[in-house]
């Protein structure tokens, strides 16, 4: 697949969605940090519902998360799949920013982008799309996570190889898009997985860009 077509696609979807008004705003790290946490095989919902659950019962510091009991953000995030591993892993992160980093993530993303995605990836329960959202929400850095709809997605678009693991789907996308683009790419093929490209049943007689997809046929059988 070329720059030229993957341009195609990213225009129609860009005019086809409205970017929601959160992408926009400016993320605070440390929060960005634990909704990411929370969100790892948990559904949008429950994630946001544990997240709303521990922000009433704490304030989202690492000072303050640090010193929090274990079974008290345990109780928080029950909603959410793996929530004793969850709670411990929130307290034991918060706790090594809160000793190392002097209660910011501000030092390490102050790094450059190689530098921050690798420091990241050494804190205990941050993976590769967990250390790739907090380098694009809140610091900018060229990179694009690939969660579960980006993947399925660029692999149906045959943007990305099909058997391609994390890294090379995210290095497929961003060979083919300018970094300014990164953060649409992200947002706007979740919110194509989400509404027509399910895993599941695809709706591709009225997806919107059905006309720019190789895999439209294998789904309208
Ligand atoms: S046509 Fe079908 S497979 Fe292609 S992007 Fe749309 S929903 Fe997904």
């Amino acid at each position: 697949m070329n720059e030229n077509h993957a341009e195609k696609i990213l225009q129609l979807l860009k005019k086809t969605f409205t970017m929601p008004k959160w992408v926009t705003s400016n993320r605070d790290p440390f929060e960005t940090l634990i909704v990411t946490i929370i969100s790892q095989n948990t559904a949008d919902r429950n994630t946001a519902k544990a997240f709303e659950n521990i922000s009433k019962q704490f304030r989202i510091k690492p000072e303050v998360l640090a010193n929090a009991e274990t079974n008290q953000i345990e109780e928080c995030l029950r909603v959410a799949g793996l929530y004793r591993n969850k709670a411990k892993t929130i307290r034991q992160i918060s706790k090594i920013i809160l000793e190392k980093f002097h209660g910011t993530l501000n030092p390490i993303l102050s790094l450059p982008f190689e530098e921050a995605r690798k420091t990241l990836l050494k804190l205990p329960g941050v993976g590769p799309k967990t250390a790739d959202v907090i380098l694009l929400f809140c610091s900018e850095k060229p990179t694009i996570p690939v969660d579960t709809h980006v993947n399925r997605v660029a692999k149906r678009f045959g943007l990305a190889p099909q058997n391609g693991d994390y890294e090379m789907v995210r290095q497929s996308l961003q060979s083919l898009y300018n970094p300014k683009d990164y953060l649409s790419v992200h947002i706007l093929f979740i919110l194509l997985g989400r509404k027509y490209c399910k895993a599941r049943n695809p709706l591709c007689k009225h997806c919107p860009v059905n006309a720019l997809c190789p895999s439209k046929q294998l789904y309208t059988k």
